[in-house]
C-alpha cells in the first residue's frame, strides 16, 4: 500500500479523498492555490503545497507544478479526483512517466473513452446498448448525411466527439435544418475542443439519466455498485442525485451491470468509473463513460457501503478488489441534495464569505462539505460547496431525512440553492419517483419568481 498520497484537487473532493488516506493510514499532500490557503483541509494537512495563484489554468490545471509538488513531497500516487486534470489522457500519461501512480485508469483508456466516437464504438463492440446513429464520425458528404439521418429517424441530435460538460450539442428535427445544423456543430467543436469530428444520435424525447457504477483491479476482476438516478438536471448540469433508480426493472439493471463489467474486461480498465445511460420506454442506451470518481458518488455508498475512494486508492496500489459482485447488496435508498453557492432561482454564483454554517445530523445523514463559519467561497471556482447525503431503509424514509436535514441546515451570509432543494423534496412529481430529464427544467419555468 501507498504510504503517501498527493490530492490534486481542491473542496470538497480534496476533503473526501484526505478523509479516505486517514482511514487507510495513508499520508496526504493536499495541494492549494492562492485561493485556496484557508482551506480547512490545508490548514489540517500534514503537508501541503501551494501550487499557483488562484486561476484554475496556473494552479489546478498546471501539471509541472503538481508533478513537482509530488517530486518535492516524496509521494507515491496521485489522485486527481473530478474535474480539473481527472480525465487528461496527457496528465495521467505525465504522472506515470514522471514515475508516480496515476488514481485512476491507463492513459490509454481514458483517450479511448474521452472521445464519444471511440467510446461508443467500443461499448457497441463490448455489447454494450448504445443510442442508434451513425456508426461513427460523419462523413462530410452532405447526401450521405441525410441518408444516415433518414435511416436514424428524426429528431436526431448531432454531437461533438470530442463534447463535454453538456456543450457541443444540437437537435435537428426537420431534414431542411439538418445539413447547416451540422456545419454549426462542426465549427463550434473545433474552437471549443481542437476537434470538429461530430456524430449524430437519435433524439431521444423523454430520457431518464440512469448512470452504472464500476470498480475493477488490475487483475482483472470487476463489479457494478447498483445505478444512480440523475435526471433532475439544469442545463445538463445534476442537481440531485438517488439510487436505485425509482421503478425500474432490477433484472434489467443487473442485465446492463454485467454487460459494462464485460466492457471494462474488454479493455483492460481499472479503478473506478461510470457508464452513464439514457433510459426510455423501459431500454437502456450508452451515451458516455466517465473515467473517474463521480460528485454523486456517496449515494452508491450509501446503498452498498463500499467505500469508492478507498477501493480506487487500493487497486491503484496493485491490490485486489475486497469483494465480488455476490458481495454486493444494494440496501434501502439514498439521495443527495448539490449545495452551490448560488442564487436558488436566478442561479447567479454567491461566493463570498459564510458567516455562518451549521450543517445538518441524525441517522442515516452524511455531510461532505469543506466549508465552515467564516470560510470565504472563491469566486474562481465551481459553485458546489458540499453535500448533503440522506440514507433510509426506504425512499419515503430517505426522502423524510432529507427534509429534516435541509430544515436544519444554516448558511449565512452567501446565497445557496437549499431553498430549491426543500421545495424538491415536497413535489408531488418528484416524490412520486421517475420524473425525466426535462422535469426540473419545466418546474423551474413554472415557478418562475
Ligand atoms: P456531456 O459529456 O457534454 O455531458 P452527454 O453525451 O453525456 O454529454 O450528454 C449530456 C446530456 O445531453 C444528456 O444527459 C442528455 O440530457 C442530453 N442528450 C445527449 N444525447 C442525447 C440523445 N441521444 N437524446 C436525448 N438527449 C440526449
Amino acid at each position: 500500500m501507498f504510504k503517501k498520497i498527493l490530492v490534486a484537487n481542491r473542496g470538497e473532493i480534496a476533503l473526501r479523498i484526505q478523509r479516505a488516506c486517514r482511514e487507510l493510514g495513508i499520508k496526504a499532500v493536499m495541494v492549494y492555490s492562492e485561493a485556496d490557503r484557508e482551506a480547512k483541509y490545508v490548514k489540517l494537512a500534514e503537508e501541503a503545497v501551494c501550487i499557483g495563484p488562484a486561476s484554475s489554468a496556473l494552479s489546478y490545471l498546471n501539471m509541472p507544478a503538481i508533478i513537482s509538488a509530488a517530486e518535492v513531497t516524496d509521494a507515491e500516487a496521485i489522485h486527481p479526483g473530478y474535474g480539473f486534470l481527472s480525465e487528461n489522457a496527457d496528465f495521467a500519461e505525465r504522472v506515470e512517466k514522471s514515475g508516480f501512480q496515476f488514481i485512476g485508469p491507463t492513459p490509454e483508456s481514458i483517450r479511448i473513452m474521452g472521445d464519444k466516437v471511440s467510446a461508443k464504438q467500443a461499448m457497441i463492440r463490448a455489447g454494450v446498448p448504445c443510442v442508434p446513429g451513425s456508426e461513427g464520425e460523419l462523413p462530410d458528404d452532405p447526401v450521405a448525411i441525410r441518408r444516415i439521418a433518414k435511416t436514424v429517424g428524426y429528431p436526431v441530435i448531432i454531437k461533438a466527439a470530442g463534447g463535454g460538460g453538456g456543450r457541443g450539442m444540437r437537435v435537428v428535427h426537420t431534414e431542411a435544418a439538418l445539413i447547416n445544423a451540422v456545419q454549426m456543430t462542426k465549427a463550434e467543436a473545433g474552437a471549443a475542443f481542437g476537434n470538429p469530428a461530430v456524430y449524430m444520435e437519435k433524439f431521444l424525447q423523454n430520457p431518464r439519466h440512469v448512470e452504472i457504477q464500476i470498480i475493477a483491479d488490475k487483475h482483472k476482476n470487476g463489479v457494478y455498485l447498483g445505478e444512480r438516478d440523475c435526471s433532475m438536471q439544469r442545463r445538463h448540469q445534476k442537481v440531485l442525485e438517488e439510487s436505485p433508480a425509482p421503478g425500474i426493472n432490477r433484472k434489467l439493471i443487473e442485465r446492463i451491470g454485467e454487460r459494462c463489467v464485460a466492457a471494462c474486461k474488454k479493455i483492460g480498465y481499472r479503478g473506478a468509473g461510470t457508464f452513464e445511460f439514457l433510459y426510455e420506454d423501459g431500454e437502456f442506451y450508452f451515451i458516455e463513460m466517465n473515467t473517474r470518481v463521480q460528485v454523486e458518488h456517496p449515494v452508491t455508498e450509501m446503498v452498498t457501503g463500499v467505500d469508492i475512494v478507498k477501493t480506487q486508492i487500493m487497486v491503484a496500489a496493485g491490490e485486489k478488489l475486497p469483494f465480488t459482485q455476490r458481495d454486493i447488496v444494494m440496501r434501502g435508498h439514498a439521495i443527495e441534495c448539490r449545495v452551490n453557492a448560488e442564487d436558488p432561482y436566478k442561479f447567479t454564483p454567491s461566493p463570498g464569505r459564510v458567516t455562518m454554517w451549521h450543517a445538518p445530523g441524525g441517522p442515516g445523514v452524511r455531510v461532505d462539505s469543506h466549508i465552515y463559519t467564516n470560510y470565504f467561497v472563491p469566486p474562481n471556482y465551481d459553485s458546489m460547496v458540499g453535500k448533503i447525503i440522506v440514507h433510509g431503509d426506504t425512499r419515503e424514509q430517505a426522502m423524510a431525512r432529507m427534509r429534516t436535514a435541509l430544515a436544519e441546515t444554516v448558511v449565512e451570509g452567501i446565497n445557496t440553492n437549499i431553498p430549491l432543494h426543500r421545495e424538491l423534496m415536497v413535489d408531488a412529481k418528484f416524490m412520486a419517483g421517475g420524473t425525466n430529464i426535462h422535469y426540473l427544467e419545466h418546474w423551474l419555468e413554472q415557478h418562475k419568481r
